[in-house]
């Protein structure tokens, strides 16, 4: 069966029908549409759609394509979602609305120093290495209390937790365990899910959904 609409459209559909079955509230999940590598030419498209909600994976990159979006759509709510070096964290600071990917205590000072510095504060996910995969990033699972402790100490706001399972292995019992991990912490948010597996992650819980490839089509090399 032909999908009608456009792709932001058909993945809001999708978005409905997980909540419906999960009787969930759609109003309740922020669609991040995931625009690394694309261009603003790609992007433009879903500003004036009326998408506010947009994520990239390095801070350069956003330094480079977003100032020049934003002045024509203000209200845009710019979320980081790769890796972060602690010596970008001013940068990232100033440049981001949310960020999900805090994940270690070196980090956790750089972030309350920039916060304290450009008097912005971020809210931040505290992303969790529930594959055990270092190279990705992600809070080990066994250092995440002292991790949150310590962000909480430098008063670092904070938006719930993160995740990036394994590729090609299914994903449900991952996001089953960052909603877990969330709840026994005490946070509301949970950014899991991405184009491959956002339904899923929307029936166990989701809150945050990170999605590029089912909005902007391949992403260029
Ligand atoms: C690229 C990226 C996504 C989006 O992936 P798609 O499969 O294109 O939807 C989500 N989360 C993170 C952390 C990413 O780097």
């Amino acid at each position: 069966m032909e999908k009608a609409g456009s792709p932001l459209e058909q993945v809001r559909s999708s978005i409905a029908q997980a909540c419906n079955r999960a009787r969930r509230d759609p109003g309740d999940i922020t669609l991040v549409a995931i625009s690394k590598r694309h261009t603003a030419a790609t992007i433009e498209p879903l500003l004036i759609e009326g998408h506010r909600h947009f994520g990239e994976n390095r801070v350069q990159e956003a330094a480079e394509k977003w100032p020049a979006l934003r002045e024509a759509h203000p209200a845009v709510q710019l979320h980081l979602v790769g890796q972060l070096q602690s010596n970008k964290a001013e940068e990232a600071a100033a440049l981001f609305d949310v960020i999900h990917s805090l994940d270690r205590p070196s980090l956790v000072k750089a972030l309350a120093k920039a916060f304290d510095k450009t008097g912005r504060l971020v809210p931040c996910f505290v992303q969790v290495d529930v594959g055990d995969e270092p190279q990705k990033g992600g809070c080990p699972v066994g250092d995440l209390p002292a991790l949150l402790t310590q962000a909480r100490d430098a008063d670092i706001p904070l938006a719930g937790l993160m995740c990036l399972p394994p590729a090609d292995i299914e994903p449900a019992p991952f996001f089953a365990f960052l909603d877990k991990l969330a709840r026994d912490h005490g946070l509301e948010g949970r950014s899991m899910g991405m184009s491959g597996d956002y339904e899923t992650a929307i029936m166990l819980g989701a809150t945050h959904i990170r999605v590029g490839t089912a909005l902007f089509g391949e992403r260029p090399a």
